[in-house]
């Protein structure tokens, strides 16, 4: 290993194209060449199941998408995400109350979504379901070998990190963030989220009349409509603007049966963001 010592003689680096460097500088990192990201899992579909629109519906949502799931087994390889809904919302509503920074209400979303992604592993275990936690991710090809279903909650673990926002505290990366992140690492052949609408409307088709459906977009495209509603986290649309790896997220309604399997043959049933 070789060691410089700088002409001022005070710090003694090791030998790297790194060396010295702040890694901030914009021009060192526009001019740095470095290799195209791996797509470490590129058979991997990601797919996550929501909280609000899917698990808190219990037994009215949940089986039919997990007979869905297991029928897709053998065809497809999947790694769920679960969401954390209703009960994150009343949390996060108390912790708001009462003042609780960005980072405690970021715990408190972890927690609930954990509880999901219980739930649904255990609804799962007898076809291969099995609860994960994070440092199990680079494990995913010895699961899928031995006819494993992995899920892992979805809430991304800033947790008391959690990126605090101007005059809001909810934090602004939950779980549907968490899974796209996901999809970006593993390189992953699809991103799905499962919802209880068709995809996405001009607003909210549960508050407002007279939306209309967008059947696709572009992430850039969406992101200048500046929509006062979306059904995806909008930091979504820039993780998937800047990722190698991933070219499109995609919004099915999971409480019509078959849709899943669909969009894993490459359908569109919902709404596909586009990376371009
Ligand atoms: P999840 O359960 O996956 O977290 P959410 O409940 O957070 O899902 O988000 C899905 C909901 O977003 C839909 O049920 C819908 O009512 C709402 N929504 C808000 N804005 C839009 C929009 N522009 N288009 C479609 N749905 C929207
Ligand atoms: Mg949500």
């Amino acid at each position: 290993m070789a060691l410089v010592r700088e002409r001022d003689g005070r710090r003694l680096h090791v030998k790297s194209k790194l060396m010295g460097e702040s890694l901030i500088s914009k021009s060192f990192m526009k001019n740095f060449k470095i290799a195209p990201q791996q797509r470490l899992f590129p058979d991997v579909n990601v797919i996550k199941i929501g909280g609000q629109s899917i698990c808190d519906r219990g037994a009215k949502a949940l089986p039919g998408i997990i007979k869905e799931i297991v029928a897709n087994k053998h065809e497809h390889r999947m790694l769920i995400t679960t969401g954390g809904g209703t009960r994150s919302r009343h949390i996060y509503a108390i912790g708001l109350e009462l003042g609780m920074p960005t980072g405690i209400i970021a715990k408190f979303g972890s927690s609930v979504s954990e509880q999901n992604a219980l739930l649904v592993s255990t609804l799962l275990s007898q076809w291969g379901g099995i609860k994960i936690g994070h440092d199990e991710i680079m494990k995913l090809p010895t699961y899928f070998v031995q006819d494993c279903i992995p899920v892992l909650h979805g809430m991304p673990p800033y947790d008391y990190f959690a990126i605090p926002s101007a005059g809001w505290r909810v934090p602004v990366h939950r779980t549907d963030v968490g899974t796209v992140i996901l999809a970006d690492l593993i390189g992953a052949r699809s991103c799905i989220l499962v919802k209880d609408e068709k995809g996405l409307f001009t607003d909210d088709p549960k508050k407002k009349g007279n939306v209309e459906f967008i059947p696709e977009i572009s992430a850039a495209e969406l992101l200048s409509k500046d929509l006062d509603d979306l059904i995806i986290e909008r930091p979504c649309l820039e993780i998937l603007q800047s990722s190698e790896v991933i070219d499109k997220i995609q919004i099915i309604n999971g409480l019509e049966e078959g849709n899943l399997t669909k969009a894993l043959r490459g359908e569109n049933v919902g709404t596909i963001i586009y990376k371009k």
